[in-house]
């Protein structure tokens, strides 16, 4: 797989304080990476740095092999990006911002701004300073997608979308991958990082402590609560699972075989309640944060 995305040790210190320290990646041609870490973790800065908009202290970075610090004016013209927090001028409407944004990338395919502005459920003649915050936020992602960008950057893409919204996000962005497109977005949600994007990278402090494709074995992965008296542990033997937590009448555990047979398996255990639940990477977020960061 090609990378889009590569950065070697890549380091920025603002001042005495660490934005991100070393940070080796690789995103691959037509990946949705979903970036994961608690408030403060670098995600921002390892955005900025990817898009020139800061210096990096030491290492490298390339987009399709280019030197972002060097050649972001060439990487710009294929790219779409969306900051978590939005600012356009106030005055111009949705349909001037798009325009301009197609105008700046060469591109005349100005009937995308109906059918983008209908998927996001944007009034496209509304003034910027009019819109509620979410909407702001839709104006954002719509500059990014507009003009079909070869790598989208997201910072942040669903915080203050409405879910409607959110599902059609992942719709167009799984819709660009597709075709090609590499995305590359941050996010605190760990449900839709598992459900939509196929490779997630965990930060803490400005360090990779965790990368994993995001396979069927992880996502097909059940959480399983059993709540029981005299609950029979043998039986959970069976079924090769891994025991999150055991309390006297309750245990959770994290299962990825066939549904069918933990059901059968079960079955003889007079239970009170039973949750299944997918994975929520919750499990897997926390074995790397277990010093009590929240996310
Ligand atoms: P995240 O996006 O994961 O919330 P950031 O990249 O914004 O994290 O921040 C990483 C670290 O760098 C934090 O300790 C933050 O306080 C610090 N930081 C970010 N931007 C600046 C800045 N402009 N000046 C000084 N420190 C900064």
């Amino acid at each position: 797989m090609t990378n889009i995305i590569e950065t070697q040790s890549l380091s920025k210190n603002y001042g005495k304080t660490c934005g991100i320290s070393s940070v080796s990646l690789n995103v691959g041609e037509g990946d949705i990476f979903g970036f994961v870490g608690p408030n403060g973790a670098g995600k921002s800065t390892f955005i900025k740095l990817i898009l020139n908009l800061i210096k990096p202290t030491s290492g490298t970075a390339t987009v399709f092999e280019k030197d972002v610090f060097k050649k972001s004016h060439v990487i710009k013209r294929s790219l779409g990006y969306a900051p978590s927090d939005v600012r356009f001028f106030p005055n111009m409407t949705t349909d001037q911002i798009l325009k301009n944004t197609l105008r700046f990338h060469r591109n005349k395919n100005y009937s995308r701004i109906d059918t983008i502005c209908n998927r996001l459920d944007l009034d496209k003649n509304k003034k910027f300073k009019e819109l509620s915050l979410g909407n702001r936020k839709k104006v954002a992602l719509a500059t990014a997608l507009i003009h079909e960008p070869k790598i989208i950057i997201l910072d942040e893409p669903t915080s203050g979308l409405d879910p409607l919204i959110q599902i059609r996000l992942f719709e167009m962005l799984e819709e660009a991958a597709k075709k090609g497109a590499t995305v590359f977005l941050s996010s605190h949600n760990l449900a839709e990082i598992r459900d939509h994007c196929t490779v997630t990278g965990f930060i803490k402090n400005g360090k990779i402590i965790n990368e994993q494709r995001l396979d069927t074995a992880i996502t097909n992965k059940k959480i399983v609560t059993i709540t029981a008296e005299n609950l029979n542990r043998e039986i959970l033997e069976r079924l090769n699972v891994t025991i999150i937590s055991d309390n006297d009448n309750s245990v959770k555990f994290s299962y990825t075989g066939e549904l069918s047979t933990l059901i059968k398996t079960v079955s003889c255990i007079e239970m009170s309640d039973i949750i299944i639940e997918n994975n929520s990477l919750a499990g897997e977020y926390i074995k790397y944060y277990d010093d009590g960061d929240k996310l």
